[in-house]
């Protein structure tokens, strides 16, 4: 068993430790960042770096104003896929780092192979699935690719149902252990939207029966807070959904720098709490906190 003990076992975030040295939108350092997770008091702390894309249209805005390019992502994240399993080591006895990294379903035809060979070549201790994209087109980025992705989808509501069947199709795809920010379509969407169209509903149905079907926990993601939705992701009644299908929770700060990590945990265990779910579901290492351990899965109240 784990040795760590300090903190509350529910204090988990399996999402996140995005930092700006291996990630063009985050801050400060991947050791300042595992520094802020012992600060804030995790038990474990999940790294969850994004996948490196590997085709030039892929490249963010900001990232082209750079000068990045698709082997800049790849040695950034080779170098991070290193470095995360010597900061695990060397911090082995204050906390329980683990190894893990946030897939995207771009390109559309073949990140499924992509995903599963970095999960292989990098023996992550675990993958936070995400859909980032619909029709390749970036819907958590600005407005102007946001808009440009309701376009090519015929509207809103096609949009938010293709984002939901792309979740279950990735789902099945990758079995990843963790399903980032369930509802992400709402980032960009018209405060006034109606998003609980009998369409929309019957594709989030899809993806929550993949979840379900495929035992991935979901992140109760905090970003949302931030990114002014009022709230974490998922919203009341999907959460409540889901949680009435049984589909366990975790939560995820989704820090982007080390000022963000542990960054409404507690709004998002007592949001939960208020819910009617009383337990998350957490990753925890067997043996010497360590990398190498085998990692399992685990229950914890949210009560204790
Ligand atoms: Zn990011
Ligand atoms: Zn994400």
């Amino acid at each position: 068993m784990n040795s760590k003990t300090t903190g509350p076992e529910w204090k988990v975030s399996l999402h996140g430790g995005h930092s700006g040295e291996f990630c063009e939108h985050a801050r400060g350092s991947l050791r300042e960042t595992i520094e802020a997770a012992v600060a804030a008091g995790y038990r474990t702390f999940g790294v969850s770096e994004h996948a490196p894309r590997r085709e030039e249209r892929l490249l963010y805005a900001s990232e082209r104003e750079k000068g990045y390019d698709v082997e800049r992502l790849k040695r950034d994240f080779d170098a991070y896929a290193a470095e995360v399993r010597r900061l695990a080591a060397e911090y082995a006895g204050r906390i329980t780092v683990l190894c893990g990294f946030e897939a995207e379903v771009v390109p559309a035809a073949g990140y499924r192979d992509a995903m599963l060979e970095l999960q292989r070549r990098h023996a992550f201790d675990y993958m936070v699935g995400s859909v980032h994209h619909v029709h390749e087109i970036p819907i958590d980025g600005t407005k102007q690719d946001f808009d440009a992705a309701v376009e090519s989808c015929g509207g809103l509501e096609a949009l938010c149902a293709a984002y939901y069947e792309l979740v279950a199709e990735m789902i099945a795809a990758l079995q990843p252990q963790v399903v980032g920010h369930l509802d992400l379509h709402r980032r960009n969407a018209p405060h006034t939207a109606d998003l609980q169209t009998p369409e929309i509903r019957k594709a989030a149905g899809r993806a929550l029966e993949a979840a379900r079907e495929y035992g991935a926990i979901l992140d109760l993601n905090t970003a949302g807070r931030r990114k002014r939705l009022g709230g974490p992701y998922p919203a009341p009644r999907l959460l409540r959904r889901a949680a009435e299908m049984g589909i366990p929770f975790c939560f995820g700060d989704d820090s982007h720098g080390p000022s963000e990590v542990g960054a409404g945990i507690d709004e998002a265990r007592a949001y939960l709490l208020e819910n009617g779910v009383t337990s998350v579901d957490v990753l925890v290492r067997s043996g010497p906190s360590g990398p190498g351990g085998d990692v399992f899965r685990k229950t914890v109240s949210l009560q204790a």
